[in-house]
């Protein structure tokens, strides 16, 4: 992880900053609280993939969970909808083609 006062490489099972000397167990505990939130962010990559896969590439880095769960929504979205977009289709052909034999 990096240090957010100082900005220099630490290790993560460091307790104190080996550059400015700054709490890092505090930094760490308020990180992982702003990304807890990827429930949210999957649902919102399922009904709005392309902003799923853009936050997922924006947050690989910093924030790894909601990256992961907006990937994740995006790809469920996209399947879903690739999916639906068949069912019509099939349906929309099926329909005439029913009433047509019935017909018959
Ligand atoms: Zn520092």
């Amino acid at each position: 992880m990096y240090c957010q006062k100082c900005g220099k490489e630490v290790s993560d099972q460091a307790v104190i900053c080996v550059s400015c000397g700054s709490e890092l167990s505090s930094q760490r505990r308020a990180m992982t609280n702003s990304d807890s939130s990827a429930f949210g962010f999957g649902v919102l990559g399922f009904f709005v993939p392309l902003a799923g896969i853009i936050l997922g590439i924006m947050w690989n880095t910093d924030r790894p969970n909601r990256a992961h769960a907006a990937l994740i929504g995006a790809i469920i979205g996209i399947v879903a909808s690739v999916v639906l977009v068949i069912l019509c289709y099939v349906l929309a052909f099926s329909i005439p083609l029913l009433f047509m034999f019935m017909e018959l």
